[in-house]
């Protein structure tokens, strides 16, 4: 992750740093490098457009800062910029101060929502909450399986309408009725709500359908389950190597659904980067989670800063 767009960062700032003063001139060129670095990284343009203009804006009024010198005055202003655009402080988990909280999951199908259940299951549970996972995604035949699946590897309970509502209704799928004769995803998810608050679970997770493309159905019903369950927390899972479709895709969601962060995932991938760069910005929301491969155990908590550093050294 992030190799190519590093190794094209470091160059410019090589070159940038051999320089005694930096003039304007020498500023432009860096920039032009920057910007051209992070097009090939697939980061959006309009996100692109407002940290070049920033690094810009900054660089010309260069803060005088007595212990740098031009050309690392210009490195920290790339550096703060860029923890900016990935969204500044590490934010937290909302958690709800009547629990259960709610934390929803959204996102396209193969974004890695479900496996991303099961690691929050598994890393909530290890700090000592008691999570519940509630199986809302009716729209493909296996999800409620493959949820029970992650849960079980997980050791975190989960909550699925029953087996005979869900099965045998092939037909009524494929003929394009939607999602009901299954149960309605929404109830599912409210009544997914109410057993945790009779079971005492503290947390609850709900994994909602996605599809291949953004569907206007499917924003709507994942909007339903968010207003109708109260979602303390909605969480956009992304699949870090899909690149510049994810501007498109993050603000549907954003606009669609109402989200309150996002989750990285494939992060472990060699993706180019572009759409962990741009996500932020783009849904005006931050960034919770790294999701870094199929483990349960691959989740970590996102902090910008070292994010950042990482793509600076
Ligand atoms: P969903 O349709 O959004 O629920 O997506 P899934 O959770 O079923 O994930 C889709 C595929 O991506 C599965 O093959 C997962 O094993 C894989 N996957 C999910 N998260 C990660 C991750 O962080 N890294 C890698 N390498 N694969 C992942």
């Amino acid at each position: 992750m992030f190799t190519s767009l590093s190794d094209r960062l470091t160059q410019t700032f090589r070159n940038l740093k051999r320089k005694g003063a930096v003039t304007e001139s020498d500023l432009n060129s860096t920039i032009r490098d920057i910007r051209m670095a992070l097009l090939d990284a697939d980061v959006a343009l309009p996100v692109v457009k407002e940290f070049t203009g920033r690094i810009r804006e900054r660089g010309l009024g260069a803060e005088v800062h007595q212990a740098l010198n031009p050309a690392q005055q210009i490195v920290k202003i790339v550096n703060e910029e860029l923890v900016s655009i990935l969204g500044g402080q590490t934010r937290r988990l909302n958690l709800a101060k009547n629990p259960p909280t709610v934390i929803m999951l959204a996102g396209l199908q193969g974004s890695g929502k479900t496996t991303f259940a099961g690691k929050l299951g598994r890393w909530l549970a290890d700090q000592g909450h008691t999570p519940l996972l509630v199986a809302a995604d009716l729209q493909r035949p296996n999800a409620v399986t493959q949820l029970e699946v992650v849960g079980e590897r997980a050791g975190v309970k989960v909550y699925a309408p029953e087996r005979g509502n869900i099965y045998g209704h092939d037909a009524t799928l494929e003929s394009g009725e939607g999602t009901r004769s299954f149960g309605d995803p929404v109830d599912v998810a409210v009544d997914g709500v109410e057993e945790a608050r009779r079971r005492s679970h503290d947390v609850v997770i709900i994994d909602t359908a996605g599809r291949l493309a953004v569907d206007v159905d499917l924003m709507r019903q994942a909007h339903d389950i968010r207003i109708e369950t109260s979602a303390d927390e909605v969480l956009f899972v992304i699949d870090a190597m899909i690149g510049q479709a994810a501007v498109d895709t993050a603000k549907a969601f954003a606009d669609g659904v109402g989200i309150t962060g996002t989750v990285l995932s494939k992060l472990d991938g060699d993706a180019r980067g572009g759409a962990a760069l741009s996500v932020a910005t783009v849904t005006g929301q931050p960034i919770l989670f790294a999701s870094t491969g199929e483990g349960v155990k691959d989740i970590e908590l996102f902090h910008p800063d070292r994010m950042a550093s990482r793509i600076l050294d």
